[in-house]
């Protein structure tokens, strides 16, 4: 699967490392992974280009905005590489484009949330862990689109993310930025039938393996 891959290759780069698919603008980056074949489905590159990830990363960091990989947003947390963005957001398309309902469990700077709105989400929850950076999910996105915030169709909860978003449940898709040591039954229990999760899994962050957990019309994992 090159999802497995990609995980892999990800954990082990580092910050002075750039993939080739590194653009200037927002729109060269996306051209490039489309050139580099890590994006495919051209729902999820329209997605992309209408979020610039610039809004997204520190101040400090956006001379670097659309280089392609992983960038510090604080409290040891990054914003993930933009071709494992663009592999979260084909593996669950299919989940999102019929406005699908999404959680994204440890949202950190808020870039999927906006990614999976663009991509005709229905409604995209995050929860997050750290309050700061929950907050910071929050400023980010309401600089790319106030709207998304004010409209309640994206929402922001400070929380454990393992414990899902009961109020908020059943979910469409739900993608787990944070590594788990095994797949959280909670999750498991709020995905609707017919749905679809992606979740790192692994005793060790970084040797953590990207599963892919489908339900069925039945319920049947
Ligand atoms: N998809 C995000 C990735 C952020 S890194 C992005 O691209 O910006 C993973 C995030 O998971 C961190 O922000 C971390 O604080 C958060 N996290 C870790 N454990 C968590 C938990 N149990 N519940 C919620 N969030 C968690």
């Amino acid at each position: 699967m090159p999802g497995l891959t990609r995980l892999a290759v990800t954990r082990l780069v580092t910050g002075a490392f750039a993939w080739s698919s590194s653009g200037k603008t927002n729109d060269d980056l996306v051209t490039n992974l489309v050139r580099d074949r890590r994006l495919k489905l051209p729902a999820v590159e329209a997605a992309l280009r209408r979020v610039d990830r610039k809004m997204f990363v520190l101040p400090a960091e956006r001379g670097a905005a659309y280089d392609d990989r992983p960038l510090g947003i604080g409290y040891s947390a990054t914003i993930s590489a933009p071709h494992m963005h663009a592999a979260a957001l084909e593996f669950l398309a299919p989940s999102i484009a019929e406005k699908g309902s999404v959680l994204d469990v440890g949202c950190g700077s808020g870039y999927l949330l906006a990614a999976f709105a663009a991509l005709g989400a229905r409604a995209a929850h995050g929860v997050e862990y750290a309050p700061d950076l929950a907050k910071l999910a929050e400023s980010n996105l309401r600089a790319h689109d106030a709207a998304l915030l004010d409209g309640g169709r994206v929402t922001v909860t400070t929380g454990d993310g393992w414990n899902g978003l009961p109020a908020k449940a059943p979910f469409d898709a739900i993608y787990v930025g944070a590594a788990a040591t095994s797949v959280p039954r909670a999750l498991v229990d709020q995905l609707r039938p017919g749905g679809r999760m992606v979740v790192p899994v692994g005793k060790q962050a970084s040797k953590a393996t990207l599963l892919r957990v489908d339900k069925d019309g039945a319920g049947v994992v």
